[in-house]
């Protein structure tokens, strides 16, 4: 075994070397840029990431054109979310999304209220999935947008997306998904669940950092959206900057890969992930498994563990890459919101245990994992008892 072990893939992956592969030559060699149309150094940055954008699109079943590359998830959730907003303000101001969005998602849609936009955070069930008939009753006829992520980030829940889709399709309204934690992990297919945009990001699914896709449809009739930024004109104007070629080349071969490997991936992974919680759950008392185990990614395990500390079992278990809750917002002492969302008691939503399994974790370290939680868990409460003692002898 490697130490430290990572299971902390909701994070960041690493770049599968594969991918690095098909990226280097992207950096020296044939380094054109991809908008110059007079010699071969541009014609060969450009055919690169058409051919990305081919292996994007095939992942989640959509047309090459109907892909724009982005910096990652958070810019292509902002253009998402404001660009359908600005674009639609004739139609209607009301936007729909869940209290348990990425902050990308609710910082965008905070700041449409201060532009006047209404939004409305629909809540979650005990479980972390949105109840439908709460969605639709949201919708009314000055809806312009729904935006819901297809996986949560730090409970891994898997929110009915398909049927999002169509409630939305029949009201002719814009349906927006951010796919960051459920592309490359479980089949999305933009047509069959009627996805208008959906936010994508390389780090996620073993490619680099910085570099993303945003997914917007083309048929019937194209979407329209206003651009975040203004420039050259690139990506047909919804995205201007010169392109990441190297990045651009690691997303797509990161995709092709997903495509090639996600099925035998992902059985493996949940059988990971199963044997990790059944030997939590066995062999320790008062542990919780937040949010709902049949909705879920096969890779994310999040528990709260009654009366243990998550830093101080973090900080116990320190040769083990773990999170308490996601990345962006660890380093705060603020329970999750996403757990106060679904109802759960203040001391175990600040004290979640995030495990995201991914690629390179084997059995050996499953186990190796659980056996270092379930000791430190034991040892940090006993330490509690014998603090109490001290406390209160009686
Ligand atoms: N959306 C979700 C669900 C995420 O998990 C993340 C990653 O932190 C993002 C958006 C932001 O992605 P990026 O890091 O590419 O900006």
């Amino acid at each position: 075994m490697k130490f430290p072990i990572y299971m902390d893939h909701h994070a960041t992956t690493p770049v599968d070397p594969r991918v690095l592969e098909a990226m280097l030559p992207y950096f020296s060699e044939s380094f054109g840029n991809a908008a110059s149309r007079f010699h071969k150094f541009g014609w060969e940055a450009e055919a690169a990431v058409e051919t990305a954008r081919g292996q994007v699109a095939h992942l989640i079943n959509a047309r090459p054109e109907e892909i724009i590359f982005t910096s990652g998830a958070t810019e292509s959730d902002n253009l998402a979310v404001k660009g359908v907003a600005w674009a639609g303000r004739s139609k209607g101001n009301e936007i729909i999304t869940l209290a348990t969005e990425h902050k990308a998602i609710l910082d965008s849609c905070r700041r449409l209220e201060g532009e006047g936009f209404s939004v409305t955070y629909v809540p979650v069930e005990s479980d972390g999935l949105v109840d439908l008939a709460r969605l639709e009753a949201a919708i009314s006829h000055r809806t312009i947008l729904v935006t819901v992520m297809a996986a949560n980030n730090e409970i891994g829940v898997l929110q009915p997306i398909a049927e999002i889709g169509k409630l939305c399709r029949a009201r002719g309204i814009i349906f927006h998904t951010d796919g960051v934690q459920a592309v490359g992990k479980i089949p999305i297919d933009v047509e069959a669940m009627s996805i208008d945009l959906m936010s994508i990001t390389a780090h996620k699914l073993y490619g680099p950092k910085g570099i993303g896709a945003l997914y917007i449809r083309s048929r019937p009739a194209g979407l329209e959206l206003v651009p975040i930024a203004d420039g050259g004109g690139q990506e047909r104007g919804m995205r201007p900057g010169t392109l990441n070629v190297p990045g651009i080349v690691g997303l797509g071969k990161a995709c092709e890969i997903c495509r090639q490997e996600m099925s035998e991936e992902s059985s493996r992974l949940r059988g990971l992930r199963d044997r990790l919680e059944q030997a939590l759950l066995s062999r320790l008392d008062d542990v919780q498994v937040n949010g709902s185990m049949e909705h879920r990614l096969p890779h994310n395990l999040n528990v709260s563990f009654r009366g243990v500390d998550a830093e101080s079992l973090m900080l116990g278990i320190n040769d083990v890459a773990v999170s308490s809750g996601s990345a962006c917002l660890s380093g705060t002492r603020e329970p999750s919101y996403v757990l106060r969302a679904m109802g759960i008691d203040e001391e175990l939503a600040q004290n979640p245990i995030r495990f995201g399994l991914g690629r390179s974790n084997t059995w050996e370290e499953v186990d190796y994992v659980s056996e270092r939680v379930v000791e430190t868990v034991k040892s940090l409460r006993e330490v509690s008892l014998e603090f109490s003692k001290i406390r209160d002898p009686k």
